[in-house]
């Protein structure tokens, strides 16, 4: 399963601003990759790294608010955090593909004579991608490439990929946010709201406003004491994935 990493835990810059005025149902998610020759890292650890880099390509030379992606996926399976969901990408080249379009990135490289794997990994974390953006950033079911938004070779190889369907989730339970909830403080997130949603379609009071109050949180003990889970009035993956099966 694809493994979700946090922006402070990449060392992002915070960005300049964060322009949230977007349309994702209109559209759905875009798939991208580096570029250029051979750019995936054979060692994870150096993945974080070139994903700062990247921010500061962008920030430092292209000027932009923030790294142009809304997420970035490593052949290891690691989906880092980029603008996130709710927050227009810079990524698709035309206004109407930010504007509708969210934008995922694989940290590859690729010429037509030398493009890095396409590691099972990283297809998962597209599928993770899709499906995070589709429960909790309210994109739109289409998966696209860089390349149906204007002309480009981006993303090269993956473009197949995209086309056979290979980064379609299979059904199931969304994929869990990536994000811990507890109180206190309160976590507010988006992924509080689909979670408070589905708690109350299994019968349990509670509100569906985002936030991560005390209420939910006393729901989320009696849910785990229900299941015999570790009760900690956090939802992480685990007691998501019970919810949501
Ligand atoms: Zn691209
Ligand atoms: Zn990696």
């Amino acid at each position: 399963m694809a493994v979700f990493v946090p922006r402070p835990a990449w060392g992002a810059r915070a960005p300049n601003n964060r322009p949230t005025a977007i349309t994702p149902g209109n559209g759905g998610t875009t798939v991208h990759h580096v570029g250029g020759t051979r750019t995936a890292r054979a060692d994870h650890g150096e993945c974080a790294a070139q994903v700062r880099g990247i921010q500061r390509h962008h920030m430092d030379g292209n000027g932009w608010a923030d790294i142009a992606y809304t997420y970035l996926v490593c052949v290891h399976g690691h989906v880092f955090e980029g603008r996130g969901p709710w927050v227009r990408t810079a990524a698709n080249g035309t206004d109407a593909g930010n504007q509708n379009w969210y934008a995922v990135c694989a940290l590859t490289g690729g010429s037509s004579s030398d493009y890095d794997p396409v590691t099972d990994q990283l297809l998962d974390a597209f599928r993770w991608s899709v499906a995070n953006l589709r429960d909790i950033g309210g994109a739109g079911g289409g998966i696209n490439r860089h390349s149906d938004h204007l002309p480009t070779s981006c993303p090269g190889r993956l473009s197949s990929y995209v086309l056979d369907g290979s980064m379609e989730p299979g059904a199931g339970p969304p994929a869990w946010p990536g994000v811990y909830f507890s109180h206190p403080p309160a976590t507010e997130h988006p992924g509080v709201r689909l979670w408070q949603r589905r708690m109350r379609e299994r019968g349990w009071s509670l509100g569906t406003d985002g936030r991560y109050d005390a209420r939910s949180k006393e729901v989320c003990e009696r849910f785990q004491a229900r299941h015999g889970l570790m009760v900690d009035g956090v939802v992480g993956p685990k007691t998501w994935e019970i919810a949501f099966r």
